[in-house]
């Protein structure tokens, strides 16, 4: 039988194990981390059915618990699977749902303390791309489609298996992609379109700025025209350079922690059809709150004059592989890209 857990789609803590047909009561404390006044104690009731792969979420408290945006209302009850969205209190606190098969049951490496944590893949990882060093050697063949041009590279990503003194220097990669003139797909006077060298996708684009703007951390209020500008050129591309943009899903936006230094949107068609695309890490990057909407940025920039990342993003990267389209969950990368054909635009 699967197991179930509840994933606080922020990050704030680590998954909430519901077992089966067991009635779990939750809201604000230390469990969740929910400091809110406005969450009671006893917000919600929960009770998963493994079997039947959904939970029951029942309001206790009295200000709205929602799921997919409905409202339970006190002392009502719905029912939850996976891909839903619950929302502790006004609409705050989201969480998802995850079945999983129960790694006590099967040969699944997942830890027991940490039921949908870090599999022995995941310890494995590289720290590519988040936190690279330099290319050990080409070590696989597997040709990376680039933004639907028919390069036969066969880069791998590189390792960091070997000590290296050239962190810095592999940071710097993107400033060298951006002069390279067989990189480069589109420029203006203030931007530059360049094919991300290892694509998590059918089409993966990096657009950046001449202007040296290192980080989000810099980013300005001022730069927002900037940012829409990034925006519109990435919309241009898509529609040039893909002929099925119309039915296949495209996101744009930024890695809340990138590795590459110089501000970079990405962007990328949600099919996630990609040899270079390899572990949780690549994965969650994409399909968690650590990719952050560029409009999302601007609206930051525009009220703030300056980005702000989350504490604990940097835990999205461990959290169970789910699928971006329907929630369902997988255990191990195979499997997340056997199920991927069956969105194969990148939504319902
Ligand atoms: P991040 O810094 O996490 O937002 O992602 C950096 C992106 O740059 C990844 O998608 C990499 O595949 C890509 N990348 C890494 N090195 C290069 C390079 N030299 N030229 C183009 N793209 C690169
Ligand atoms: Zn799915």
């Amino acid at each position: 039988m699967s197991i179930c857990l509840l994933i606080s789609k922020n990050g704030k803590h680590k998954p909430i194990h519901l077992p089966h047909l067991q009635t779990v009561i939750l809201g604000r404390g230390p469990e969740t981390t929910i400091k809110d006044k406005k969450c009671s104690r006893e917000q919600v009731e929960l009770k998963a059915d493994c079997n039947k792969g959904y939970i029951s979420v029942k309001q206790l408290g009295v200000n709205p618990t929602s799921v997919d945006s409905e409202v339970v209302g006190k002392g009502n009850q719905v029912g939850m699977r996976s891909g839903q969205q619950l929302h502790m209190v006004n609409e705050l606190y989201p969480y998802t749902v995850c079945f999983k098969e129960d790694p006590s049951n099967s040969q699944s490496s997942v830890g027991t303390k940490r039921p949908c944590g870090p599999a022995s893949e995941e310890r494995e990882l590289h720290r590519e791309p988040h936190g690279h060093k330099v290319p050990r050697k080409t070590e696989d063949s597997t040709q990376c489609k680039h933004g639907g041009s028919t390069s036969t590279n066969t880069r791998s990503e590189p390792q960091t298996t070997e000590k290296t003194e050239t962190l810095g220097y592999w940071s710097q990669g993107l400033k060298a992609s951006m002069e390279d003139p067989k990189m480069q797909v589109y420029k203006d006077d203030r931007v530059v379109v360049i094919m991300d060298k290892y694509p998590k996708a059918h089409y993966h684009w990096l657009v950046l700025p001449w202007e040296s703007i290192p980080s989000l951390k810099t980013l300005r209020r001022e730069h927002c025209d900037l940012l829409r500008h990034m925006n519109q050129v990435a919309d241009r591309i898509v529609q040039q350079q893909c002929p099925d943009a119309g039915l296949l899903h495209f996101r744009q936006g930024y890695h809340a922690i990138p590795s590459m230094s110089h501000v970079h949107l990405h962007v990328i068609s949600q099919d996630f059809d990609s040899p270079c695309l390899k572990n949780k890490k690549h994965w969650n990057s994409f399909t968690t709150d650590y990719f952050i909407e560029s409009q999302e940025v601007i609206q930051m920039l525009e009220k703030d004059g300056k980005v702000t990342v989350k504490e604990g993003t940097n835990e999205l990267l461990k959290l169970p592989l789910c699928c971006h389209v329907c929630g369902m969950a997988l255990s191990t990368i195979p499997q997340l890209k056997e199920h991927l054909k069956s969105h194969p635009y990148g939504r319902l």
